[in-house]
Parts: C-alpha cells; sequence; structure tokens
C-alpha cells in the first residue's frame, strides 16, 4: 500500500501515454497532490494536468516519462496507467492499452510503425474494424458545432450527423428532396414500413418514441442515414406540423440539426462535412489491402450508393437489387400494369415501358463503377409489394388499363399470400412470367452494349444473378431464357461491338440461399458460373424464422442464452455457415474456378468476414458504408490465417 494523501509531496493520477482522442504523442491525464485514488473519482477537487507535475515535482516527472517510454516499448502500445506519490517517490499502480476513439487508434497505429514499434501487419491487426463506422458518416463542421447548442437530447442511434428542413411526413420528405431538392430532417412520432421511402430520401430521421432497436433506429442504420431516437422530449403536432422542443416551436421548413453519433439536436443550421478516408485512415486502408486475400464489393442499386461505395474503395457491386429500381414514382405505375396483367401481351406492354428505365439504371451503374464487375439480381420478392393498397392508386391504375375497378381488385386480392417469403418470389416469377427475365437481360445487355461503346477501354462482363433457386431444373429454364435472350441482343447489336473491337461475354450465375440449392450445389454449379450466399433468406430458411419477425422473440433467447448474438447480423457458423462451406466445397468440385461471395447483411460482418476467408470465398458484398469496415477484417483475417 502506498498513500498519496500523505502532505503536499504527495499525490496520484492517471495519464495515457498519448492523446486518447487524437492519438497526439505526448503525456496526457491528470493528478492530484495529496490525494488518494478515490479522490479523484469523486470529483470533489479539481486535477491538475499532467504538465503541471513537470512544474512542481520535476524528478518525478522526468522518471515518470521514462518509466512510460519503456512501458509504450514494452507493450508497443499507448499505456493508460494510474501512479501515485508518495513522499516524492513514484510508484506505478497499474497500466494497460488504453482505449481510444477510432481516429486515434488509426494515428497511433501509424505512429507506431513509423516510430519502429510496430510492423505494418500489427498496425492492422491492433485497430477494431467496427470502431471506423464513427468514422465513415458526414460530421459537423467542428468549429461551428462547438458554437452551437444543444436543445434537446435522445439516444445516438445511427451515426453521422445531419442538418436540414424540418418535415412530417414520409411523402413530403420525399417530394421536398426530389423535386424541391431540398435537404430534409424528417421528424416523427415513430417510422414505419411505409415511411422508408421518405427515410430514404433524408438527411436524417429524429423521432419522439423509440429505443435503439426501434424500425427507425434499424432501417437508418441500415441505410447509413443519420438518426436520433426516442427524444420524448420533443412534444409533437402532427395535424399542425409543429413540434416544440426547448419552449420553442418548429414548424415545417425550419431548419435543425441532429447528431446520430451523439443524440444531440440542434435548433439551428450547423455545416456538415463529408466522411473521406484520407490520411491515417487512407493509409491503414491502403495496407490492409495489401494484406487481405477477399475481394470487397458491395450491396447498391442506385448510382449514389455505387459512387459512395467506390469512393470507400468497393471493388465491383456484388448485388444490385433490381426490385429497388420499380419503387421509384416513376415506374411504379408501369410495374403495376405489369402485375396486374392478365395475358402474357398485357405483360410485355408494361414491361416495354420498364425496360429503357431499366436499361437505364444500368448504364448509370456501370458508369459508376468504371468496368469493375456488376451483380444485376433479377426481380425478387412476392409482386404484392408493389401493388396498390390506396383506393385512388387503385382508381387511377384501373382506368391506366382499362379494367373495371372491381375486376383490378379481385386481381390484387389473388396476389395474397399466407407465406410470401416462401412463396411466389425470386426464380419462381421468371418461371411463370418469364418475359420479366428476358426484359431484364435484354436491358443489362443493352446497357453494357451502350456503355462498352462509350468506354472501349472498360471490360464490362455482366453478371446476372438468378435469386432463390433451390433446383437445378428450374435455374437452367430461367438460364435458358437469360442466354436466348442475351445472345439475341448481343447478335443484334454487333456492329456496336465491333466498333469497339470486343465481343461482349457475360456470366449468370445464382445465389445460394435456400438450404436445397446449398445442398445440391454441385449440381447447381453445372448450370452457375458463380454463387452469391445470400445469408439474410439462407438464415431464414435454416432457423425456419421470419427475418422481418425474428425481433418480436429473439430477445428472450439471448436472456436465456440460447442464443448469443441475433444470426440476421452474425452469420451462425454452426449451422448456416456449415451449409455455405459444403456448398463451396461442392461448387467447386463441379466447377473449379467458380467464383464465391457472400452478399446478404453478413457481408459486412467482420466476425463473418474471418470465416468467409477461411472457407475460400472470392468476396464479400457489403452496403457502402461498411466497405472500409470489411477491407480491414479481411486484412485481419488474412494475417491470422494467411490464404496460400
Ligand atoms: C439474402 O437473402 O441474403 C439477400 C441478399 O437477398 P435479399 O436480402 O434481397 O432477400
Ligand atoms: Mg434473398
Amino acid at each position: 500500500m502506498v498513500f498519496g494523501n500523505m502532505g503536499d509531496t504527495s499525490g496520484t493520477g492517471v495519464a495515457f501515454s498519448r492523446n486518447p482522442s487524437t492519438g497526439e504523442k505526448g503525456l496526457y491525464g491528470e493528478f492530484l497532490m495529496n490525494a488518494q485514488g478515490e479522490d479523484v473519482v469523486a470529483g470533489i477537487r479539481t486535477p491538475q494536468t499532467i504538465d503541471q507535475l513537470e512544474k512542481t515535482q520535476p524528478d518525478v516527472y522526468a522518471q515518470f516519462v521514462s518509466i512510460v517510454d519503456k512501458l509504450e516499448k514494452h507493450y508497443r502500445d499507448m499505456q493508460d496507467m494510474e501512479f501515485t506519490i508518495e513522499e516524492g517517490k513514484l510508484f506505478m499502480l497499474q497500466t494497460r492499452n488504453g482505449k481510444r476513439t477510432a481516429a486515434a487508434a488509426l494515428k497511433i497505429a501509424c505512429d507506431l510503425i513509423d516510430e519502429g514499434m510496430i510492423s505494418e501487419k500489427e498496425a492492422v491487426s491492433m485497430i477494431d474494424p467496427k470502431q471506423l463506422d464513427a468514422l465513415l458518416h458526414p460530421q459537423f463542421d467542428a468549429k461551428k458545432l462547438k458554437a452551437a447548442t444543444p436543445i434537446g437530447q435522445g439516444l445516438a442511434a445511427s451515426p453521422g450527423a445531419a442538418c436540414g428542413k424540418v418535415v412530417f411526413t414520409a411523402d413530403d420528405a420525399t417530394e421536398w428532396a426530389t423535386q424541391k431538392g431540398e435537404k430534409v430532417i424528417l421528424v416523427r412520432l415513430e417510422t414505419s414500413p411505409e415511411d422508408i421511402e421518405g427515410m430514404h430520401y433524408s438527411e436524417g430521421i429524429l423521432t419522439v418514441r423509440g429505443g435503439m432497436t426501434s424500425h427507425a433506429a434499424v432501417v437508418a442504420r441500415g441505410m447509413g442515414t443519420c438518426c436520433v431516437s426516442g427524444c420524448s422530449e420533443i412534444v409533437m403536432n402532427e395535424e399542425a406540423k409543429t413540434f416544440t422542443l426547448a419552449g420553442k416551436v418548429f414548424k415545417e421548413g425550419d431548419v435543425i440539426s441532429i447528431d446520430g453519433s451523439t443524440g444531440k439536436i440542434y435548433g439551428e443550421a450547423i455545416p456538415t462535412v463529408e466522411a473521406t478516408v484520407t490520411g491515417y485512415f487512407g493509409r491503414i486502408m491502403e495496407l490492409a489491402d495489401k494484406f487481405r486475400a477477399l475481394q470487397v464489393r458491395t450491396n447498391a442499386d442506385n448510382p449514389t450508393d455505387a459512387k459512395q461505395a467506390r469512393l470507400y474503395g468497393a471493388e465491383g457491386i456484388g448485388l444490385c437489387r433490381t426490385e429497388h429500381m420499380f419503387f421509384n414514382p416513376d415506374r411504379i405505375a408501369a410495374m403495376r400494369e405489369m402485375i396486374v396483367s392478365k395475358t402474357a401481351a398485357q405483360r410485355e406492354k408494361a414491361l416495354a415501358k420498364l425496360l429503357p428505365m431499366q436499361q437505364g439504371d444500368f448504364e448509370e451503374l456501370y458508369e459508376a463503377l468504371e468496368g469493375n464487375p456488376v451483380t444485376i439480381r433479377f426481380l425478387d420478392p412476392p409482386l404484392h409489394e408493389f401493388v396498390p393498397t390506396d383506393e385512388g392508386d387503385i382508381v387511377a391504375l384501373a382506368k391506366e388499363m382499362d379494367m373495371d375497378v372491381a375486376d383490378l381488385k379481385a386481381v390484387i386480392s389473388s396476389l395474397h399470400e399466407f407465406n410470401p417469403m416462401m412463396g411466389h418470389r425470386g426464380c419462381r416469377l421468371a418461371v411463370t412470367y418469364p418475359e420479366i427475365a428476358k426484359m431484364q437481360t435484354q436491358a443489362v445487355i443493352q446497357a453494357a452494349l451502350a456503355v462498352s461503346a462509350r468506354h472501349p477501354e472498360w471490360n464490362i462482363v455482366p453478371e446476372i444473378m438468378i435469386p432463390l433457386v433451390g433446383e437445378i431444373k428450374e435455374l437452367a429454364f430461367v438460364k435458358n431464357v437469360v442466354t436466348e435472350t442475351a445472345d439475341k441482343c448481343i447478335a443484334n447489336s454487333g456492329k456496336c461491338i465491333a466498333d469497339s473491337g470486343k465481343a461482349l461475354t457475360y456470366k449468370v450465375g445464382t445465389m445460394i440461399e435456400i438450404p436445397r440449392a446449398a445442398l445440391t450445389a454441385d449440381e447447381i454449379a453445372k448450370e452457375a458460373e458463380f454463387f452469391s450466399f445470400g445469408t439474410n433468406d439462407l438464415t431464414q430458411m435454416t432457423f425456419g424464422f421470419s427475418r422481418d419477425d425474428a425481433g418480436k422473440f429473439l430477445d428472450s433467447y439471448y436472456d436465456n442464452k440460447i442464443y448469443e448474438s441475433d444470426p440476421f447480423a452474425r452469420l451462425d457458423v454452426t449451422g448456416v455457415g456449415k451449409l455455405v462451406e459444403m456448398a463451396s466445397t461442392l461448387g467447386k468440385q463441379t466447377r473449379p474456378d467458380i467464383k464465391l461471395g457472400i452478399c446478404g447483411e453478413h457481408g459486412g460482418d467482420p466476425s463473418t468476414i474471418e470465416f468467409c476467408h477461411k472457407i475460400g470465398l472470392t468476396y464479400v458484398s457489403c452496403s457502402p458504408f461498411r466497405v472500409p469496415i470489411a477491407r480491414l477484417a479481411a486484412a485481419q483475417a488474412n494475417i491470422k490465417n494467411p490464404r496460400n
């Protein structure tokens, strides 16, 4: 036992060997003279900063500096230390590797390389990939933030900062953003699935109710959109489109700022700055790329997300969910027309309207990817997701299609399914309506031809992915539609290819997201040139519980220690992983050069990435904001278990 309360030459303190917020080298900490540890913790007296020790006790300070240097060199990392001085004699009580912010972690890792203390591989391995998330979203301009005063506090539900005009409905968010070009913050009591489009167009989301797993929080995190949830101080008047906070009434169009990393709300405009992967961050990412074996792609279905992902280092698109392109207000009408068509001729007429739009979408994606691979997944969800539920929309559609309203309502109700996730979706849509696959193939191939003609320097090889396959014959059936259409398209446009001196080639592959596909992967690989593991559905179908409803009971499973974590976020290596590994092995037996990827939500999870590396996948694909996390996790996996 040593005593820091033995008079004015005694004291106690805590110090870091580098600044834990910025990573700046140099002692950072505080101490109290004539005090014990609990006095520092109690906060009754104000401690002095560590540099003051140099003035009061220069010898002790010099000794402390030399010990810190020795400890850092020994542990080869930034140290968090506790010390006591008893009558002028220094005692070190404890040292451990210090906790630090993401920014500090990157700077410290780079500095330790430059100081010759650690190798590049050690630097890459010492950073927690998940920590990077905080650096990947827009932040407030630091100077402007200092001058601002928060007026409210909610939960820090989804990181990043946002500034924009207040809107109160998802429809207003969409309209203000798309038609007036405004930046908006969607303020709601709580959000629901109908709000998704509006949420997508919002800079940030603020809710009065709901916790960290509320709809708003979960969806915003998935979108990479800033969100503050559960700010119960807000008094909402949805009808009048106003809310009151800190005694001030905010109307539609008033500017507010919210910080999803701290939960703070500001009643004023604070400019934001975009995240960039530069400086120390950029250097660590470059090193990660040097050491990783797995490729990293992104899940993106619009040019904005695709470009963002490219900036973050994505090497291609691993999943373009084409259905997202049809929810756009200017497409949905043609899509609905196609769905309620009674004859193939009617359907083809509607599809002809969608073709140029879809081709345009794909051209934009190919442009954004600059010759890097793009995997386009054909229409997947149950069709009822697209049909109108609003009476006005139903009447308008009936008119457009020259149909009786009652007749249309009957068609709509015939689309009802008891279990839509296991119903008429995925490749089953292309089996029943091959003309959908035909249109999508035409759009993909024509887009690739057009962009190849504009950019002969890019080698565009379209990758067409058929979803929800469980039987080789259904894949063969759809593939046949695809190849017949694609080959015809290529032959017809031969001139355009010949101009660039290249013949367009394409690949057809499948998602492995049904256990039967995994079990028969050796057969499936006879038709599929690549597999992409759709682990969202594969998890759903393997566990036998719904990906949309499992949240209702999973908490009890964690409380009762049945599951440790959400199997939809972190791959269940024991069960689902076994299927993934088995399918990879079987696929390679049939087709040794088969390309293997993962595009479920798990593709951005570091522990899943380690597993994907181990079993020899070619790439992981994740949302744009997780690309740097995936790059780092892939490098760490290869450093731990080098791939030959
Ligand atoms: C999946 O099932 O993992 C997948 C990526 O497809 P979706 O989430 O679109 O069903
Ligand atoms: Mg799926």
